[in-house]
C-alpha cells in the first residue's frame, strides 16, 4: 500500500486550519497511521526540503517551515499519494481550483498551509524522515 506525509504548515496550525484539514482526508476515506504536533528544527527542514537547495526562496521556506509547530501526518491507501496531491490543489493558491485544500484556505506560495509527498519514494522517505519507528502503527 502507499503512503503520503502530509504536513499542516506553522500557518495552517496558527490559523486553527488543523481540523479542517484532518476532515477532508478522512472524509476521503483514507487510513490515518501517524499524527502529532510538531516544532521542527532547520535541519530537518533542510533535509526534507534537499531538493529545493540552492532556489531564491529555499532560506525563506526553511524559516517559514521552522516559525511555528507543525502537524505531521501519516496516510494510507492505494493511490494515496497521487490522490492527496489533487486534495491539496497546485503549489500556487492563487491557481489552486476552488474545492481544494490550498484553493479554499490560502492565497500565498509562500504561505500555503499544506504539504503533501510528490511521489510514492517521497512518501516512504519522508514518513521515515518525520517519524520515529514505533509512532506510525
Ligand atoms: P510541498 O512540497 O510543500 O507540498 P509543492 O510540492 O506544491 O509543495 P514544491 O515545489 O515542492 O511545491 O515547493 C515546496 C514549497 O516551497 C511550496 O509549497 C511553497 O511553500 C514553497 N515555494 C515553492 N515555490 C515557491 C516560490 N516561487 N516562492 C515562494 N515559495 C515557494
Ligand atoms: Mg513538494
Amino acid at each position: 500500500v502507499d503512503q503520503t506525509y502530509i504536513m499542516v504548515k506553522p500557518d495552517g496550525v496558527q490559523r486553527g486550519l488543523v481540523g479542517e484539514i484532518i476532515s477532508r482526508f478522512e472524509k476521503k476515506g483514507f487510513k490515518l497511521t501517524g499524527l502529532k504536533l510538531f516544532q521542527c528544527t532547520k535541519d530537518l527542514a533542510e533535509e526534507h526540503y534537499k531538493d529545493l537547495k540552492g532556489k531564491s526562496f529555499f532560506p525563506g521556506l526553511i524559516e517559514y517551515i521552522t516559525s511555528g509547530p507543525v502537524v505531521c501526518m501519516a496516510w494510507e491507501g492505494v493511490g494515496v499519494v497521487a490522490s492527496a496531491r489533487k486534495l491539496i490543489g497546485v503549489t500556487n493558491p492563487l491557481e489552486a481550483e476552488p474545492g481544494t485544500i490550498r484553493g479554499d484556505l490560502s492565497i500565498q506560495k509562500g504561505r500555503n498551509v499544506i504539504h503533501g509527498s510528490d511521489s510514492p519514494e517521497s512518501g516512504k522517505r519522508e514518513v521515515a524522515l518525520w517519524f520515529k519507528e514505533g509512532e506510525v502503527v
